[in-house]
């Protein structure tokens, strides 16, 4: 049959643009990453075509020989790979993982406990505007306003007066470590279950560049696509038998139908690399790389949120400049560096605007880039945001022109799919 060059030219197109622009911009999205060839390979097989409700073994369509090889490789290297006892890998994203769990240890109208939207949680920690918001009772804990850091006791208190069934750690934009050993502490003095949302810092625990949830954790959820280098998906895994079943069960049947099999054996592909020795020293490079950026902010005059960071992310704070996350994010996608504007705790804009960015270095240590580059990256920051703050929007385009050019010879020097 004709390629898909030949039958749909509108978006082959599209996609030969957006190649183009992962080539040449840098990308900073904390959340994104660049997978290997092998992954993209996998993701766009034949697994595609095929109905496998259930799970290995036990399925209820005919022909599901092959597509359980796949599963089945993908749950045992998810299992190595975090060191547990079992896994799911039917979850079609991380928000599914997070519903699967809540759905598998509550009843709706239960309370459980997450970060804050505003200091770094994930919206399916129980933002007002999310299912996990409208169907539960949620009780949110902050950061200290003095250092941006989780108050411990904060969380203690919280929990003795609310006594939620599930208390949730993990966010999209927290940049220090987690201390599990006290949050599980808290939650058996409650009688609570401890989940831990992984998806960002995932590939990190998986590369021994971070502390592991277990054996802490009653359950943790994560996706594959962050720092884990895999397709988009999701993850659900545990030691506690009782509660694998019941996570199963709310996957399939109870959230989803037909697995992602094509998905599926793009996971066990990253899982299988992740379990490689170079993965150590690429999650390793990701943390150090982040530690150099954010240094290189601070001494660019620009505020890091919770004073520094422990993993692949970090929020900037720009008031000391005066500037904008919105004004920001657009002058630096200008220049051809991408990164999202994040409120930061606290922050006295609104979510359109906000008082900072998220930088994160996964996406370009997977390209190569190491502490130098890193190093060239801030000052190419700092250079285009002082610009910014120095002539306002529009007069700071030769900057961001100059900018522009000097990224391109990074990028250049480092080409990915070439
Ligand atoms: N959990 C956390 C902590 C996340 O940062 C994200 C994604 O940004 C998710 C869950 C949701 O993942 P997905 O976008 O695959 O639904």
């Amino acid at each position: 049959s004709a390629s898909l060059a030949d039958s749909d030219p509108e978006i082959a197109r599209a996609i030969g643009l957006e190649l183009g622009r992962q080539r040449d911009e840098i990308e900073l999205i904390a959340s994104e990453n660049i997978v290997s060839r092998a992954v993209l390979e996998a993701q766009g097989s034949v697994m595609t075509n095929k109905y496998a409700e259930g799970y290995p073994g036990r399925r209820y369509y005919g022909g599901c020989q092959f597509v359980d090889m796949a599963e089945e490789l993908a749950i045992e290297r998810a299992k190595r790979l975090f060191e547990c006892r079992f896994a799911n890998v039917q979850a079609n994203s991380g928000s599914q993982a997070n519903q699967a769990v809540f759905m598998a240890l509550m009843k709706p109208g239960d309370t459980f406990m997450g970060l804050d939207l505003a200091c770094g949680g994930h919206l399916t920690h129980g933002s007002p505007v999310n299912m996990s918001g409208k169907w539960f009772n949620v009780v949110s804990y902050k950061v200290r306003e003095s250092d941006q850091i989780i108050d411990m006791d904060e969380v203690a208190e919280l929990a003795r007066t609310h006594k939620p069934k599930v208390i949730v750690a993990g966010g999209s934009a927290y940049s220090r470590f987690w201390d599990f050993a006290r949050f599980r502490e808290i939650a058996d003095e409650v009688g609570a279950f401890f989940m831990v949302d992984i998806a960002h810092f995932a590939g990190l625990v998986a590369g021994g560049a971070h502390p592991s949830p277990f054996p802490h954790a009653h359950v943790v959820t994560t996706t594959t696509h962050k720092t884990l280098r895999g397709p988009r998906g999701g993850m659900i895994l545990t030691n506690d038998e009782d509660i694998a079943k019941k996570v199963n069960s709310a996957i399939f049947p109870g959230l989803q139908g037909g697995p992602l099999m094509h998905v599926i054996a793009a996971k066990a592909v990253a899982f299988g690399e992740a379990l490689r020795p170079e993965f150590k020293l690429y999650a390793r490079s990701v943390v150090d790389n982040a530690k150099v950026l954010a240094d290189t902010m601070l001494a660019g005059g620009y505020a890091i949120v919770a004073g520094g960071t422990d993993n692949h992310l970090m929020l900037v704070d720009l008031r000391p400049k005066t500037l904008t996350g919105k004004a920001a994010e657009a002058a630096l996608g200008r220049a051809h560096i991408t990164c999202n504007k994040n409120g930061v705790p606290f922050d006295p804009e609104k979510p359109m605007v906000t008082s900072g960015i998220r930088l994160g270095t996964p996406a370009a240590t997977s390209r190569g880039f190491g502490v130098a580059e890193f190093r060239k990256v801030g000052e190419l920051i700092v250079e285009t945001l002082d610009g910014l703050a120095a002539h306002g929007d529009e007069a700071n385009a030769a900057v961001e022109e100059s900018v522009k050019h000097r990224v391109h010879e990074l990028t250049r020097r480092f080409p990915i799919y070439a």
